[in-house]
């Protein structure tokens, strides 16, 4: 960010889609707080804030008669939370873009800062439109993307609007920074060994990201549900687990490349086996490849705890996207808590961690381990396509 800010007005993308309660209470401010120290900067450099962000889908959850329900999806209900968080009073614009900002915007001096409605408000911002982003551009002098949550997106807040920005005129924000190059730390050269822990629930959506760490991880560390479609791949009895029939072959695929290159696949010997997906189900441990008719792996097993900490406590660059277990439920949590607590062993050893993204971070979070690793990603879709080695649009369009 080395834009000079000073009587500057300055619009700032950020990823604001927090979670709201029934009273539309944030009930996770993870994004607004990492999303200060850019606002911040600019305010201390003499600029006027300008925000733009989106919240949740609002035209995909029309009103019956067809119109934006924006008592459930407007920005204001952020306006008194961000106020309290920067300690200065935060105007409201009910448009994103229209006479309305256009007028708000102009009365914005340095030092103050504007909140402006949800982008998704309008048609264009989800289909990348120009002619919203021109109107867009034309708010700010100056333009910061600080939105890593929402960089895999082509939209017009995103993407579009860059390009009514010259060359320095427009700067990533200090948390996409951050993200880039923690990300950057796992991808390009990184200190050996390389241990990915992937799990969460489907193969079908980590697909790619494995493809790319057969080719430049050691250690890949199967997890979660998408363990048992492996396990069937290696002929393994899954019971009624979660496995993706139609990916069996591409298991078999991947376990054959990984034993040909680098990285060594390893899956859970064993699991906790449930007889429903139930807080309240039986439980037994069994080998992974043996499950009971009728019975499903609900978390990794004590065996696979232990192959799989010994493992993690022996590396350098530990990537993790995604849980071990159904960790929502805490009788199948503690295989997701033995992991998470080997990768806080590691980082205090001297090992970068990172923690990729979505279920993984709730995980790290739940636990209050999130002080104990290297880098927390805010981005869950997006980090995880910046992994897989995609160019993410909203960091495209910046260059
Ligand atoms: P993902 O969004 O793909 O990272 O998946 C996260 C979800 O996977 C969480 O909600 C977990 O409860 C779920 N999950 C993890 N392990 C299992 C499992 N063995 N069976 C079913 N779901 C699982």
């Amino acid at each position: 960010m080395k834009l000079d800010f000073k009587d500057q007005k300055v619009l700032i993308r950020v990823d604001f889609n927090v979670p709201l309660d029934a009273a539309y209470k944030i009930t996770d401010d993870t994004r607004i707080r990492a999303a200060l120290p850019t606002i911040r900067k600019v305010l201390k450099g003499g600029g006027a804030v300008i925000i733009m962000s989106h919240l949740g889908r609002p035209l995909k959850k029309l009103n019956e008669d067809g119109s934006i329900n924006k008592e459930k999806f407007t920005l204001n209900h952020l306006t008194s939370h961000l106020s309290k968080k920067l300690r200065k009073k935060v105007q409201f614009c009910e448009e994103t873009v229209g006479r309305k900002a256009s007028a708000a915007v102009k009365a914005l001096k340095a030092g103050e800062i504007l909140l402006l409605e949800n982008t998704r408000f309008n048609e264009g911002e989800t289909k990348g439109d120009e002619a919203l982003a021109k109107k867009m551009a034309k708010l700010g002098d100056l333009y910061i993307n600080d939105a890593f949550g929402t960089a895999h997106r082509n939209h017009a807040s995103t993407a579009a609007v860059a390009k009514f920005f010259k060359t320095g005129k427009k700067s990533f924000g200090l948390l996409m920074d951050a993200e880039i190059k923690n990300a950057n730390r796992v991808l390009n050269n990184p200190d050996r060994p390389l241990t990915a822990i992937v799990g969460g629930a489907k193969v079908s959506d980590k697909i790619l990201l494995l493809e790319q760490l057969i080719d430049f991880a050691d250690h890949i560390i199967v997890g979660g549900g998408m363990a048992y479609t492996f396990m069937r791949a290696l002929g393994g009895k899954t019971g009624n687990s979660l496995v993706e029939e139609d990916r069996i072959e591409l298991a078999k695929k991947l376990l054959d490349k990984a034993s040909k290159t680098g990285a060594t696949i390893h899956l859970p010997v064993d699991s906790v086996i449930a007889d429903k997906f139930d807080a309240k189900a039986k439980r037994e441990i069994k080998p992974s490849k043996r499950i009971k008719k009728g019975w499903m792996g609900l978390d990794i097993g004590t065996q696979a705890r232990k192959d799989f900490s010994k493992i993690i406590k022996s590396s350098k660059t530990i990537l993790w996207n995604g849980p071990m277990g159904v960790f929502e439920m805490k009788p199948f949590a503690n295989g997701t808590k033995t992991i998470a607590k080997a990768v806080a062993a590691a980082t205090k050893k001297g090992a970068f961690s990172l923690i990729g993204g979505g279920d993984s971070v709730a995980a790290i979070n739940q636990l209050d381990l999130a002080d104990q690793v290297s880098y927390v990603s805010t981005g869950g879709g997006a980090m995880l396509e910046f992994l897989e080695g995609k160019e993410l649009p909203g960091i495209a369009a910046m260059k």
